[in-house]
């Protein structure tokens, strides 16, 4: 299923992703234009079909919108390194391959640019995701969206959350949190806060979102 697109006629291709993980159809329109089709495992491809085809109005409407949040914003990020539009799809790849892999199921993504947050989770298990992750380390990338898979289980940091955190990577994820407090995000400090401490309602988000997404519902 990897690989195959279909061809919507006043949108183009659409690639279609199979997903074990994934609990409900949903399209992604990434700034770069790429739009995705994620069908659960257990859902038919023509019901995907069907939802697509419903949703042709919904990607019309914010093609536009997705390709100019990926413009460049003058200076905000004065040594970012990869594209927006790489940068939402390797974020997004790797919250859905340890979101598997752990066993651990959100609802959905947003990747955004905010200047105090590295991820959070909502009470809906909905995932915001700062598109400056990938300006870490792999493995303090890794830390902040397995935090936030984690809360999608245990909301507060509390000792359940800790233990569930250093099990899925794998030992010291506090050593973890002290390291990622060593980076700064959008000129400022972290502040020696934990990635998505504030957790559970999501708060009002003013930066844009940099990948769109529609649910099936
Ligand atoms: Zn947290």
């Amino acid at each position: 299923m990897h690989g195959a697109t279909i061809e919507i006629p006043g949108v183009g291709p659409v690639m279609v992703v199979k997903s074990k993980r994934a609990r409900h159809i949903r399209i992604t329109i990434c700034p770069d234009r790429t739009i995705r089709l994620v069908i659960p495992r257990r859902e038919s491809l023509e019901k995907g079909r069907e939802f697509l085809r419903s949703k042709v109005p919904w990607i019309i409407r914010n093609l536009p919108r997705a390709a100019e949040l990926g413009e460049p914003r003058g200076g905000n990020l004065p040594d970012f390194e990869i594209s927006e539009s790489r940068a939402c799809k390797v974020l997004i790849d790797r919250l859905e391959e340890m979101s598997r892999v752990h066993h651990l199921p959100y609802g959905r993504v947003s990747i955004r640019n905010q200047k105090t947050k590295w991820g959070s989770c909502s009470s809906k298990n909905n995932i915001n995701l700062n598109i400056n992750l990938v300006r870490l380390p792999d493995q303090l990338r890794d830390y902040v969206i397995l935090h936030e898979l984690v809360h999608t289980r245990f909301k507060s940091h509390g000792r359940e959350f800790w233990a569930e955190l250093n099990r899925v990577v794998g030992g010291d994820a506090k050593g973890l949190a002290r390291k990622l407090r060593a980076f700064r995000l959008g000129g400022h400090e972290v502040g020696g806060r934990v990635p998505g401490a504030a957790a559970g309602p999501a708060p009002q988000v003013k930066e844009p979102i940099l990948a769109l997404e529609e649910l099936f519902s």
